[in-house]
């Protein structure tokens, strides 16, 4: 088996937060994803989900999968580092009308300022950035799968700009909240549209509606009160 946590960095991971995404692969590998579970999971995406380990999350409603854990390497082949992936339609479509709002690069931006808060949120990025690679190491270790040509491959362009909310979310829905600041951001922006904890699976498509600007990510100091709370 190699030792695939070796040789990297991961200096914003404490002992506690090692134990917990060791403890997090070793829950996925105890409940693999059954034939059921891949059925609906390729209707959610409209294709078969190659190298799915588990459920990473579920409505908390009805149980519909919300967001999946795929191993480093696909049949063997296959480099994949989009381990958490977001597979819920309506979660898809919430985040998707989110993005369409501009707002990752408003947030690439903010992340970059001088200030306490965005300094509070851009280490706790880093964090989540850490932790999303240490998971996938352990996962890679756990199904002796190399992931050689994705080492430092992160999700959503982590750990320092904001590229896809999808991979944000799906990581906070995994990892659950407290672990990546945008991804959760971006959970409670779009929570009128899809929660995990208010079921609106079975209900019919939303009509569309034009995307409004979410609130400013500083705003009030409000906005990652649960970062500074930690
Ligand atoms: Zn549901």
């Amino acid at each position: 088996m190699r030792q695939q946590t070796e040789g990297q960095g991961f200096d914003y991971l404490s002992e506690e937060d090692r134990t917990r995404c060791a403890a997090l692969v070793d829950g996925l590998l105890e409940r693999r994803a059954t034939p059921e579970e891949i059925d609906v999971v390729t209707r959610q995406l409209g294709r078969y989900p190659r190298g799915i380990v588990a459920v990473g999350a579920r409505c908390s409603g009805c149980g519909s999968p919300l967001a999946v854990v795929t191993r480093p390497l696909i049949d063997g082949v296959v480099p994949f580092p989009t381990t958490c992936y977001l597979t819920s339609p309506k979660a898809v479509k919430a985040v998707s009308h989110l993005e369409a709002t501009g707002v990752m690069a408003y947030l690439s931006q903010w992340l970059a300022e001088k200030n306490d808060e965005a300094l509070l949120v851009r280490t706790a990025y880093l964090r989540a950035h850490e932790m999303y690679l240490y998971f996938r190491s352990c996962l890679a270790e756990r199904l002796d799968d190399s992931q050689e040509h994705i080492t430092n491959v992160s999700a959503g362009g982590m750990p320092t700009r904001v590229k896809c909310l999808h991979a944000l979310v799906a990581q906070s829905l995994v990892f659950g909240p407290g672990v990546n600041p945008v991804g959760d951001w971006a959970l409670r922006s779009c929570m009128d549209e899809f929660s995990q904890v208010t079921c609106r699976c079975k209900l019919a498509s939303p009509q569309r509606n034009e995307p409004s600007m979410p609130k400013p990510i500083g705003a009030a100091g409000a906005v990652f009160q649960e970062v500074r709370h930690e």
